[in-house]
């Protein structure tokens, strides 16, 4: 690393964070002692979901369940139901269960160390660190995604994620001061929150923009570095054209879930990496003089890359509609909801046709 780059101070962060902190419903006031209870259920909630959209429902619960105990004490049923619509309804029952432990264990206060707190229901490794240092200040630290984004920058950690997180821990608990630990977590969050955002980093007004060796080389944005995501294996499958002799096409619409949910497409087969081609007749919708396309169609997913064989077949005018399916009339085709996949299958096997005629 080049030595002439200034190691980032712990104090430089503090004293930012002491004029731009948030104020937030969980947060205790400068100089307050924050309260583990509110700390513990906002750090709950919000996992996955955003200070926004917690912040009503945080109010509410507090409302309704304003310690602990009151928690405890709570039937399931009321419980889950200020939780609704937050989501993963595990955590909502694991936030009981670990309300009636702190109750029944700990005499109503919750544990003042990560290890103490990390043997309760529902906490983690994260929001144990947060607890710990937030209400406790216990030099314990909380990485989350907004930690993560400060940190690799910081120090342009080149590793991937998630490989980098121990050393991203590393780093961050080089950082801690030892006297305001939980000012110093919070201060992390928010830093990672408003300034060191993910698009567009506001680096002129940061705190740690002399040290910041990604902001010094200008490659902000690269970071975290994260490992491209491998392509899945190629599924195969069959696709078949029947254009009747009005010159309507069958097709049929996809079942309402799903990958192409609800989309419109031509019949075919399912799509598996050990379709067998050779069984694909098996796959027909009607029976007919199916003439296969030598170049099958292609299209990447999101999770895999897809090879359909298309087999084109003009059929007569009294041809049985199988179940679930339908002839649209050749001038009413570009109305249907047919995705690019089965745009492609269709123009191939109509060419076909057409060339075959
Ligand atoms: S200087 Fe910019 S990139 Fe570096 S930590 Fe601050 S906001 Fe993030």
């Amino acid at each position: 690393m080049d030595a002439s780059v200034p190691r980032p101070r712990a104090a430089d962060l503090l004293a930012w964070y002491d004029r731009h902190r948030r104020v937030l419903p969980w947060r205790a006031l400068p100089g307050e002692r924050a309260d583990p209870y509110r700390v513990w259920v906002s750090e709950i909630m919000l996992q996955q979901t955003t200070i926004a959209a917690v912040k009503p429902y945080y109010e509410r619960f507090m409302a309704r369940f304003p310690t602990v105990e009151a928690l405890a004490a709570a039937p399931s049923e009321s419980v889950m139901q200020a939780w609704a619509g937050l989501g993963y309804y595990s955590r909502a029952r694991n936030l009981h269960a670990c309300a009636q432990a702190v109750v029944h264990r700990h005499a109503g206060r919750f544990p003042d160390s990560e290890e103490g707190l990390r043997a309760l229901p529902g906490i983690g490794a994260y929001t144990a660190g947060a607890v710990a240092a937030i209400a406790f200040d216990r030099p314990a630290v909380a990485v989350d995604g907004n930690v993560e984004r400060v940190v690799t920058r910081l120090f342009a950690i080149e590793d991937e994620m998630p490989g980098a997180k121990p050393l991203i821990r590393e780093q961050v608990l080089a950082l801690l001061p030892h006297d305001r630990p939980g000012d110093f977590a919070q201060a992390l969050m928010d830093l990672g929150a408003t300034i060191c955002t993910p698009r567009s980093p506001a680096c002129g007004l940061c705190p740690w923009r002399e040290p910041c060796r990604a902001r010094r080389a200008g490659t902000q944005e690269s970071f975290p570095r994260k490992a491209a995501k491998k392509p899945g294996r190629t599924r195969y499958g069959a696709a078949f054209v029947a254009m009747r002799a009005d010159g309507a096409v069958l097709v049929r619409t996809r079942p309402a879930r799903g990958l192409l949910g609800g989309m419109v497409e031509v019949p075919g087969s399912d799509w598996r990496a050990d379709y067998d081609l050779g069984d694909a007749l098996r796959d027909q919708p009607v029976p007919a003089p199916w003439r296969r396309l030598m170049l099958p169609v292609r299209h990447v997913f999101t999770h895999f890359p897809l090879e359909l064989t298309v087999f084109a077949a003009r059929v007569p005018l009294a041809t049985r509609v199988p179940e679930g399916m339908r002839f649209t009339p050749f001038a009413r085709l570009k109305e249907e909801a047919f995705p690019n996949v089965f745009l492609k299958a269709l123009e191939a096997g109509l060419d076909e046709l057409e060339r075959a005629s």
